[in-house]
């Protein structure tokens, strides 16, 4: 029990954040949370939590609750979105009944860890924005504009993309733009849309819709690729109009959806490499602090939920000098393995002429023919099970 009574302060209060902080208040850790919002859990739409992500889930406690408040996925399904079309549709309940696929919205997850956090004891400084990270020889202070500071020991950042810890490990970095942009939106779902997420393919442009809370609402985030993308802002208020106009030649069920879209965001996609050091003398990256993800597969928060855990366990088992590098030793090869695996992804979706048709007709052929070993090559993401050490 290395780390009982210990005081660890969390930034950021998102997935990766809310969840290091329920595992190590668990553990006897003394936690606090600074999050830069006044209140949690009101930011996003859907989020995909995989079996890899229910494993940390389960092993939080949080399993039944967290299978109460969503939708569970029972199918995974591609389709021509400019044909509308069925290309591949992946029976997970009848190949895969074993695994737990969850369809939530981001807010129910965050409430979620966040009931959890404030009944382990973790402590939360709400609309306390971090400016400034200093390594000090006893640890870390945290400076916010107005002159608030304080002086803080182990520090775990999870504080996104923007991360103010992240540059003190590795250095300053400029995000990049990857070249790809999303919208992001709810439409209200008319009730006899099944339990599945789709992917509707396109040239150069890919949507995904799957539905949320009961069934009640759909999620849709729609991926189109841009040359660039102007510095004003990285998640802008976005234009339902111009949103169905890049997705003018969808037909079939992306139409039908994309035509109820009232109010939508829409952001660039935006990365660094996955950071070199993801510890300090005192200190740990957790989630897109660490490693920033396009959401291809859907395993940034779940990446947020196994590194979360897994940082955790080590500094519960291990002295600090060999916990920190550990931790950074299960995660690293790992997370590059799935953000590789997410950029093809974006190259297999968005094909066309003879090679989409080649892709597709496989698609069809490996669908039909073997559903279970296609499945069975995503085994190494969705079987990976984080709290069995
Ligand atoms: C369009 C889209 C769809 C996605 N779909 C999925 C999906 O289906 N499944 C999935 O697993 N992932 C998905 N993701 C990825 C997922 O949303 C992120 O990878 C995940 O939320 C990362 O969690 P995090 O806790 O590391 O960071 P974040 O969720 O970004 O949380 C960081 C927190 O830190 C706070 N913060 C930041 N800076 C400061 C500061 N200076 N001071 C104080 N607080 C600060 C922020 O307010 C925020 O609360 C998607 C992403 C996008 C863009």
């Amino acid at each position: 029990m290395m780390i009982k009574g210990e005081d660890i302060s969390v930034l950021g209060g998102g997935i990766g954040g809310l969840a290091v902080a329920v595992a190590l208040a668990l553990r006897g850790a003394s936690v606090r949370v600074l999050e830069q919002a006044p209140v949690l859990s009101e930011i996003g739409a859907g989020l995909q939590v995989s079996p890899n992500g229910v494993a940390v889930l389960d092993a939080l406690g949080l399993g039944d609750e967290a299978r109460a408040l969503a939708v569970h996925g029972r199918a995974v399904c591609l389709r021509d979105g400019t044909s509308g079309r069925q290309v591949m549709r992946l029976d997970l309940a009848r190949w895969a009944p074993d695994q737990t696929y969850l369809y939530f919205h981001r807010a129910d997850l965050v409430s979620l860890l966040e009931k959890a956090a404030r009944a382990a004891g973790v402590m939360f400084e709400l609309g306390r924005r971090i400016d400034q990270v200093t390594e000090t020889s006893a640890g870390y202070r945290l400076s916010s504009a107005g002159g608030h500071s304080d002086n803080v020991g182990l520090l775990i950042g999870a504080d996104g993309l923007h991360s103010r810890l992240r540059p003190v490990l590795n250095g300053a970095e400029t995000p990049f733009f990857t070249g790809q942009t999303a919208w992001r939106a709810l439409v209200p779902a008319q009730g006899n849309e099944p339990a599945e997420a789709v992917v509707h393919m396109g040239k150069r442009r890919h949507m995904v819709s799957y539905p949320l809370r009961g069934g009640k609402l759909i999620n849709i985030v729609a991926v189109a690729e841009r040359q660039q993308w102007s510095a004003e802002g990285w998640n802008l208020a976005g234009d339902p109009l111009a949103l169905r106009q890049c997705f003018d030649a969808f037909r079939g069920p992306a139409q039908a959806l994309l035509a109820q879209v009232e109010e939508v965001s829409y952001w660039g996609l935006f990365r660094h490499p996955v950071a070199a050091s993801w510890y300090g003398n005192n200190a740990a990256l957790v989630g897109d602090a660490a490693h920033p993800t396009l959401p291809f597969l859907a395993q940034g928060a779940n990446m947020a939920l196994e590194d979360a855990w897994v940082l955790a366990d080590c500094l519960e088992r291990y002295e600090r000098e060999e916990a920190l590098p550990r931790y950074q030793q299960m995660r690293r090869t790992r997370v590059v393995r799935v953000i590789e695996a997410a950029n093809s992804n974006a190259q297999n979706y968005h094909l066309s002429g003879p090679k989409k048709l080649a892709a597709h007709a496989a698609l069809r052929l490996g669908g039909a023919l073997a559903p279970r070993h296609v499945l069975s090559r995503f085994d190494w993401i969705y079987r990976h099970d984080v709290t069995r050490g």
